[in-house]
């Protein structure tokens, strides 16, 4: 984390701003919206400042900065063009331990003026750690327009209810349990839509509500190849809402950071140094967890349900009556298909695609490698880089042509992906040497050399060629 966000109480302390300029009197302004005592020390002040002096909110004081000025003051900013004062304000600041913000000096401040978004008593802060102020500013432009004016009214009236949401509910998981039901509920429609009686009402009576132990649920989340943006928003809102989330390596930190941050952890993938928590385990710790009460995320790379073993999983928690939800993602053959350029299907050279495990012996069922060859079809391989050579030799031996185009994705979607395109006669030759990594998918079929006329390179997909693929399209 670049800067720590603390929002700071500045109710009628002493602030001090230096500059008599516009930007200053556009940095008192705000401190004035926090509550604060602002005076500016300034040889000469604009017309802004004077008014604003005049008219009593800030006191002026007309003389240049010098030092021993900043220790009556809780915090401040310096707005001058001059670069001298400013990192001697700085350095005085910094002696004296107080806050200091240089406008537009990210070097000479211990703080940064965010971009703001309030509503009511709602404050969002957003910060580029000062690289680029333009960019913080479209963010919160992006805010403004998702968060609806009425949560301000929304943020109060649960405020007015939180010592009475204490009494009635000791424990700290049960109170969050509240709050959320309520926020997922009609409350916040009533209460953003002016409906502020209605709105007390509906909390009033849930308050009195007698109370119902937690039930527990297992949610089955597909997260998709890898990329964040591809999740789905169920799957989002879910991830946030889980106590316990149980993943393993195919879901990135970049997912597993989108959850609560008291969310508990556990990765089955390694748990504790120790080797992949057998399926038996890991089915019947969704249902411990869950039976204590948990909403559990078990978190699923690619789809749940396409070689995820979501099926056994699902089976042993609805044994075991534990309500369960599926929430779909985006399977890695449609990702890395996507961010490599290689449709999976097409109307003149596939008009269908399988999915195929490439454990060749799974669970003693030899692939129907017969099936396989027809003419028209794509085919994914997943888990299958282990055995390239066997699937290539098995599919000539079947009667695949050896020049038939085949692409091995690994990492599809993520941001080191890399594609190696080939035949089916020279691929494993030609990744040899290329130390591939899991997870790696690979793509048979007429379909690969598209790739080429789509204008997508032998590296990662860029945002070039992604807008080259829309137009295509
Ligand atoms: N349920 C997952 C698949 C799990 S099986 C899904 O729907 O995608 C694990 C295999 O998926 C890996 O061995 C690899 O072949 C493939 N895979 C998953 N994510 C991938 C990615 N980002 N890039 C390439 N292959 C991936």
């Amino acid at each position: 984390m670049e800067n720590l966000p603390i929002f700071m109480n500045l109710k009628d302390r002493n602030v001090l701003v230096i500059g008599g300029g516009v930007v200053a009197v556009r940095k008192a302004e705000l401190l004035l919206q926090a509550g604060a005592r602002v005076t500016l020390i300034a040889p000469r002040a604009c017309k802004e400042l004077l008014a604003l002096h005049d008219a009593g909110k800030v006191v002026w004081k007309e003389q240049t900065f010098g030092p021993g000025i900043v220790r009556n003051y809780r915090l401040v900013v310096a707005a001058t063009d001059n670069q001298a004062i400013n990192r001697l304000v700085f350095d005085e600041c910094e002696r004296h331990g107080i806050p200091v913000n240089v406008a537009d000096q990210p070097q000479l401040c211990s703080f940064i003026l965010p971009s703001i978004v309030e509503r009511g008593p709602i404050t969002i802060a957003v910060s580029t750690g000062g690289r680029s102020p333009i960019l913080a500013r479209l963010l919160k432009a992006r805010l403004e327009t998702y968060i609806p004016a009425g949560f301000g009214v929304l943020a109060d009236l649960l405020g007015r209810y939180r010592n009475a949401v204490k009494v009635r509910f000791p424990r700290l998981e049960q109170r969050r349990d509240f709050w959320e039901r309520m926020l997922d509920g009609p409350l916040t429609q009533l209460a953003t839509s002016g409906r502020n009686e209605a709105a007390e009402k509906f909390i009033e009576e849930a308050l009195h509500a007698p109370i119902v132990a937690k039930q527990g649920e297992v949610w089955l989340i597909g997260t998709g190849p890898g990329d964040p943006d591809l999740l789905t928003l169920k799957a989002l809102r879910l991830l946030q809402q889980a106590d316990v989330l149980v993943y393993d390596r195919l879901v990135p930190e970049s997912i597993i950071n989108l959850a609560r941050r008291e969310a508990e952890r556990i990765d089955v993938g390694k748990s504790m140094g120790r080797h992949t928590l057998p399926q038996n385990d890991i089915n019947q710790l969704l249902v411990d967890l869950a039976r204590q009460g948990k909403r559990v995320a078990r978190l699923k790379g690619g789809d749940p349900f396409i070689f995820g073993r979501g099926g056994e999983e699902l089976e042993c928690a609805a044994a075991a009556g534990v309500p369960c939800q599926v929430v779909p993602g985006i399977t890695a053959a449609s990702g890395c298909a996507a961010y490599s350029g290689i449709p999976l299907t097409h109307r003149d050279c596939a008009q269908s695609v399988r999915f195929v495990t490439g454990h060749t012996k799974e669970e003693g069922c030899e692939i129907d490698w017969r099936a396989l060859v027809a003419e028209g079809q794509t085919l994914v391989f997943y888990m299958g880089l282990a055995n390239v050579d066997h699937i290539c030799a098995q599919l000539q031996a079947y009667g695949m042509p050896a020049d038939m185009p085949a692409a091995v994705v690994e990492r599809g979607t993520l941001p080191d992906q890399r594609v190696f395109t080939s035949t089916l006669a020279s691929l494993p030759s030609s990744i040899r040497g290329e130390r591939l990594s899991s997870p790696s998918l690979i793509i048979v079929g007429r379909v690969v050399e598209l790739r080429q006329r789509l204008g997508f390179s032998v590296e990662a997909a860029s945002p070039e060629s992604l807008m080259r693929l829309a137009s295509f399209a």
